[in-house]
């Protein structure tokens, strides 16, 4: 006879609480969860007083992508990082372009994917030229126990790791990745906790105390990333809020890409971010003082290279997510000799 318990990863970051209840320790939702249940994400479930991840061996997306589609411009650029997800999410945007992968546990679906293990998805990585492994397409934090497990072994490879996160992480689940995570880019989604609260079911206090944290108590390479969702998040009240946070408590040198949205599964009924909007927005990052500010999902314009902050020069000339041409000279740029920061530029 079989039990429910096999084939099944414990958890990480648990903790057993009264009468057989767990408090899950890895996101911002700290779900305390009965026996028999599952968290609020879906994936993870308390079977006779230990909590299991029903996902670690389901790999639903694995595919070598170019590491500016994650999107991190300063981090090992015109490489490719082999990008991995399991389905889930700690998140219910309503806007989620990955919804079916995402959303399907909280649905009520299936969790689908396939058994590779962490040592296949190295291999593939190192066999596929790629120099990172990508956890993304979905949220890394409620897939932990595969990233980590990969993680440890790519770092043996010579591989890097970068997350792709909403950031909603706790603190534990940080110091618990940071001995083998690279880089990380962070979805900053907005300036509002009615915006966190009423589209995505979640709160903005824990991924600005993560972007904090990580920008000043790790050595893991920051990137954040803003969808601009037209009359949700584009006052210049707001952008101008999320410019001086990332300045004030990130640094100037954290790029900043500010995304283009186009309408997804059930925020259907507006229109696709004007490219003004992303110019006015772009504007007002630079004005804060940010010295990297990308437009991300309008490939032809100048504002996805990279310039020198400080005399103007062209560094990485980007189409699309393709590098036409890299300049810089040993992470300097070449006219002034300006450092350009960044994770092996
Ligand atoms: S990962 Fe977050 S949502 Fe999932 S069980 Fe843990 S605390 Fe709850």
């Amino acid at each position: 006879m079989t039990s429910a318990k096999e084939n099944l990863k414990e958890a990480v970051l648990a903790e057993p609480d009264q009468d057989k209840k767990i408090r899950c320790k890895l996101c911002a939702h700290r779900c305390v969860i009965d026996d028999g249940k599952l968290g609020r994400c879906c994936v993870r479930k308390n079977i006779d007083g230990v909590l299991y991840s029903l996902n670690y061996d389901k790999v639903c997306s694995a595919n070598p992508d170019p590491i500016e589609k994650k999107p991190l411009f300063h981090f090992q650029p015109g490489t490719r990082s082999f990008s991995i997800a399991a389905m889930g999410c700690n998140f219910q945007c309503d806007f989620c372009q990955n919804w079916q992968i995402s959303q399907a546990a909280i649905e009520g679906g299936q969790i689908d994917g396939q058994p590779i293990s962490p040592q296949q998805i190295v291999s593939a990585a190192v066999r596929g030229g790629c120099k990172s492994i990508a956890y993304t397409y979905t949220e890394p934090t409620i897939f932990m126990e595969l990233c980590s497990d990969c993680g440890r072994l790519a770092k043996e490879k010579g591989l890097a790791n970068v997350f792709v996160s909403n950031g909603f992480m706790t603190r534990e689940a940080i110091d618990f990745a940071r001995d083998w995570l690279d880089g990380i880019n962070v979805d900053l989604k907005a300036f509002s906790e009615d915006y966190y609260k009423r589209l995505c079911k979640a709160r903005l206090q824990p991924v600005l105390d993560t972007i904090s944290y990580i920008a000043n108590q790790t050595n893991i390479w920051l990137e954040i990333t803003t969808l601009l969702v037209p009359a949700e998040n584009d006052s210049d009240q707001e952008l101008k809020k999320l410019a001086d946070f990332i300045v004030s408590k990130a640094g100037p040198d954290v790029p900043w890409h500010i995304s283009r949205f186009h309408p997804q599964y059930k925020y259907l009924d507006s229109v696709p971010t004007p490219l003004e909007t992303l110019e006015r927005a772009e504007q007002i990052g630079k004005a804060a003082g940010l010295h990297y500010v990308y437009l991300g999902n309008v490939p032809g314009t100048k504002s996805e290279s990279t310039f020198c902050y400080k005399c103007g020069r062209m560094l990485i000339e980007r189409v699309g997510y393709h590098i036409a041409a890299n300049h810089l000279k040993d992470s300097c740029c070449p006219d002034c000799g300006e450092r350009i920061a960044g994770f092996e530029l």
